[in-house]
């Protein structure tokens, strides 16, 4: 199996994965990414799988069925462009004869889900949309802080060997902000500096692992002393409030 991410728009990946025979796709905001790589890889699209609902993750959907025929699932609780197989947290999907394990994970959006594979090789594979990125996580648009935390606690919990595939190249933004939180720890140190380098050459930082990113992200990391200690320097009333994590999302949202 070979995965791609495919740059979309300015910071977006399309992800594909193909057996050299078939492919699927996660989330196309457009259609010619995907159309260019299927004719350069020699691949026929077998099925588009969605997150949620965001144009940037569904603008390419209506092109890629016309042009391929491939069933398109997605969210059963958001509106995405019809027909699709709606799912919902517990339901398989079977593509490329791999089984994906849907699971819920709302914050982002209301009815995000992600699409995790542990059976596949060489190690499990997350499509987790726009929910977890390397050293962040996705804006609460709709759900509350205490939604996303539970659903990145989820993700958090799968084998650590786990490839994630985000959606988003936020990597570097990200890191300066876990930095600004947690300075003190050596293995995000160690990682800006990777990053860097595949930015540099103008090379994906993605995937991550779910095991790096326990290591690294600070909103998997919000028991952390250092972390909670930053938190509440930065707006004590809040983290009295509502918490570390909610602090660190609404501080995270004006950082620069
Ligand atoms: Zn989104
Ligand atoms: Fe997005």
């Amino acid at each position: 199996m070979t995965l791609i991410p495919l740059p979309a728009f300015a910071d977006n990946y399309i992800w594909m994965l193909h057996d050299g025979q078939r492919a699927l796709v996660v989330d196309p905001g457009e259609a010619q990414p995907v159309l260019d790589a299927l004719r350069r890889e020699g691949v026929q699209l077998e099925a588009i799988l969605v997150t949620h609902h965001h144009p940037d993750h569904t603008g390419g959907i209506d092109a890629l069925r016309n042009a391929t025929a491939a069933p398109v699932y997605g969210p059963a609780r958001e509106s995405i462009p019809p027909p699709f197989v709606p799912l919902e947290g517990g339901a398989t999907v079977q593509v490329l004869g791999m089984i994906f394990e849907v699971m819920d994970v709302p914050g982002h959006t209301r009815g995000h889900i992600a699409y995790h594979c542990a059976a596949a090789q060489p190690s499990p594979l997350l499509f987790c949309g726009d929910t977890l990125f390397s050293a962040g996580c996705g804006r609460i648009f709709e759900g509350t802080p205490a939604q996303l935390q539970h659903s990145l606690g989820l993700l958090a919990a799968l084998s650590g060997a786990t490839r994630v595939c985000c959606t988003h190249e936020y990597t570097l933004g990200n890191l300066k902000f876990a930095q600004e939180v947690e300075p003190d720890n050596a293995t995000l140190i160690a990682y800006v500096d990777v990053c860097r380098q595949l930015r540099a050459n103008g090379l994906p930082t993605l995937p991550s692992t779910i095991a790096q990113e326990r290591a690294i992200n600070p909103f998997l990391r919000t028991e952390v002393p250092t972390i909670a200690a930053s938190a509440k320097a930065h707006d004590a009333a809040s983290v009295a409030d509502q918490g570390v994590f909610a602090t660190l999302r609404e501080w995270k949202n004006h950082y620069r």
